[in-house]
């Protein structure tokens, strides 16, 4: 297999977690006979330094030309003083627009090694496992008209969605459930109340009946916020729309516990889009406390969605846990705020989590663990 893959590092702790998640690619790629080649280019703050904007054309054009694009985050406070549309984020945006993905994919899982992180109680959240599939392009945050008008103080959006952008979404969501043991598509919605959910609902039960072995159930938006806390295992494969998948997609954060441990994907464009949730957290920039796991688990995704490299995606998650379950944690996910190293608990850097992972993922590899069989979305 040869995969190009966009190298989009950006700012702040972008480089530092993103190095890690380029290790466990290489390794897999070593070991299973596959090249992936990297193109480093340059996005966000470290693009307006070099070349005075945040996505440089070359950076488009050749990302355009890649199987996969891998970013780590973008922003940099120096730039604050710039407009909105000149900032580093602005780069991400533009990125995202143009690649054109539709499904975005967020896991929210509980790992037992990190149930004390959670602020919800370690019997709610035990055995949780959430694929949010949430659609990115349509809904309020696109929708026309939209309007803020200063000398009357009225402003408006519009929500608008049509049965295709819901059909594509949908399909997405129930081929990945029909992959998953549980194989059950939870469709969050408004329908009591906007004629867009009500659409959604329809067109969503249809796509249904293309997947027999799937079950479907309707959520209400406002009852799926308190049953995502409340009741977290239920649910499998979470489909919804822009709005409520952006804050539901956030609150399911608190079942992993930290910011640092979450991926994300992004599917249906011309290339798909790989990055870790967190920003480019200036705060703790070259401290070594940056958590590297959210860029790893990406790495996963890469894997999984672009090479169809299933098996492989699978042991680089379970080296994550087989990790944790040692006790080693960075700052971010350790108990005691990370300085001490309590009983049963080792705090490392970036760098060291990234090799522990990096170490057991060799080994693995080289024992052949394959676990299941090839996906393909
Ligand atoms: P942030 O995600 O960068 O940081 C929030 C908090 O979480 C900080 O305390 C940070 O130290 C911590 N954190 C984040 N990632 C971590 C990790 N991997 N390991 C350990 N701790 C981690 O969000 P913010 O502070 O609101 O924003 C900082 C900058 O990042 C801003 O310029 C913002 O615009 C940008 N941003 C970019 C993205 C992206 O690139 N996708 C996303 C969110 C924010």
């Amino acid at each position: 297999m040869h995969l190009k893959i966009a190298l989009l590092e950006g700012d702040g702790i972008g480089p530092e977690v993103t190095v890690e998640a380029v290790n466990v690619l290489t390794a897999v790629a070593n070991h299973g006979g596959h090249v992936f080649e990297f193109l480093p280019l340059p996005i966000g703050g470290v693009a307006i330094t070099a070349y005075g904007k945040p996505l440089p054309d070359h950076t488009l054009a050749t990302t355009l030309q890649c199987d996969a694009a891998l970013l780590g985050a973008v922003g940099d406070n120096k730039f604050n003083h710039l407009p909105p549309s000149e900032r580093p984020e602005a780069g991400l945006l533009q990125i995202r627009e143009a690649l054109g993905g539709f499904a975005n994919l967020r896991p929210a899982i509980a790992y037992r090694a990190l149930a004390d992180n959670s602020p919800l109680r370690p019997e709610i959240t035990e055995g949780a496992d959430i694929l949010f599939v949430r659609e990115l392009l349509g809904g309020l945050y696109f929708g026309q008209p939209r309007q803020w008008d200063r000398q009357t103080g009225r402003a408006h959006n519009t929500m608008v969605y049509t049965a295709e952008e819901v059909e594509r979404v949908a399909r997405i969501a129930f081929h990945l459930a029909a992959q998953r043991p549980k194989k059950k598509v939870t469709s969050v919605d408004k329908a009591n109340v906007l004629e867009t959910s009500q659409l959604w609902r329809s067109v969503v039960t249809e796509v249904a009946q293309d997947f027999p072995t799937v079950t479907l159930e309707h959520q209400l938006v406002d009852s799926m916020a308190i049953h995502l806390m409340t009741r977290p295992r239920d649910f499998d494969v979470v489909l919804t729309e822009n709005l409520f998948g952006d804050i539901l997609s956030d609150e399911s954060g608190v079942i992993t516990g930290s910011l640092g441990m979450l991926p994300s994907a992004t599917l249906g464009g011309k290339v798909n889009l790989y990055e870790p949730v967190h920003g480019s957290a200036p705060d703790i920039v070259g401290t070594g406390k940056a958590n590297p796991i959210g860029a790893i688990l990406t790495a996963a995704l890469v894997l999984r969605h672009s090479a169809g490299l299933e098996a492989e995606a699978t042991l680089i998650e379970n080296s994550v846990t087989d990790i944790l379950e040692q006790g080693f944690r960075t700052s971010d996910i350790a108990r005691g705020n990370g300085e001490a190293n309590l009983p049963g608990q080792r705090t490392v850097t970036t760098a060291e989590m990234g090799a522990l992972i990096l170490d057991s993922l060799n080994g693995k590899l080289t024992r052949a663990e394959f676990p299941i069989p090839t996906l393909q979305v």
